[in-house]
């Protein structure tokens, strides 16, 4: 049963967010958010980045902004701070990426038979681990025309899951979740199988691991638009959307401290 937002209490040792859509309003990262993420870090709540953007956003992330940890690919590749240098925790042993991408790029070819549209992310240039097929962002497919993409992914052997504007595929050993559990451990020094401390907020169906692993798991309010298809619901519910539903958490964390 999902709650509305004011009813989530208890202490919060660490901000995990997704970005479109979440950290993001209509694309853009507002002033207004970035404030209130840099005031919840003053107030001792670290925050990590979860995305399926690409490595090379990540590497970007955890240079220009505070963030403690960024997990990017939708779990592929996660950047934590080991003094000044970064280092990059993979999904799946390195060696074995080349092979791995060999086979996604023919699992695109395969989607182009069925949907001739479809086409790779224009990011996905920037992808160590997994790529993207853009079904809403630069170029616009049908929600069938994508989930037909994203069944024809699995059927191949890949994990593929829809966000807000990409089908992001890839090996099937990892998600947001699985690498959300090596920052705890790793990063944060906590126990990854009690997540209860740590707070997730996201809005689409590749959220859904997170909402399924984290007691405490929050939706901004535009992830009704996919509700149905959601296989896991998150536990509270803002009531704005987007950026404004981020900030609504951010003053709710820091009220109840
Ligand atoms: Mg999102």
């Amino acid at each position: 049963m999902t709650r509305p937002l004011s009813e989530l209490r208890g202490p919060v040792r660490a901000l995990f967010s997704d970005i479109d859509g979440t950290m993001t309003t209509g694309d853009r990262i507002e002033a207004e958010t970035y404030q209130v993420l840099e005031r919840l870090g003053e107030a001792g709540v670290p925050l990590v980045m979860v995305t399926g953007r690409p490595a090379g956003f990540a590497h970007a992330f955890m240079k220009m902004t505070p963030v403690l940890a960024c997990v990017s690919e939708n779990g592929g590749v996660t950047f934590v701070r080991e003094g000044r240098k970064l280092t990059k925790l993979y999904g799946v042993p390195q060696q074995s990426i080349p092979e791995w991408r060999r086979r996604m790029f023919d699992a695109v070819a395969l989607c182009q038979k069925s949907v001739p549209g479809a086409r790779l992310s224009t990011d996905s240039k920037y992808r160590e681990v997994d790529l993207a097929l853009d079904w809403n962002e630069e170029f616009s497919l049908t929600r069938d025309e994508a989930e037909t993409c994203a069944e024809i992914i699995r059927k191949a052997g890949f994990t593929a899951v829809r966000s807000s504007v990409h089908v992001n595929f890839g090996p099937p050993h990892f998600d947001k979740l699985s690498a959300a559990m090596m920052v705890v451990r790793q990063v944060l020094g906590g126990d990854a199988n009690d997540l209860s401390p740590y707070i997730y907020v996201g809005d689409a169906l590749n959220d859904a691991p997170m909402f399924n692993g984290f007691p405490k798991s929050v939706g901004v309010a535009n992830v009704k638009a996919w509700w149905d298809e959601l296989a896991f619901k998150p536990a509270y519910l803002t009531e704005h959307a987007e950026g404004a539903g981020l900030r609504e958490l951010v003053a709710h964390i820091l009220a109840n401290r």
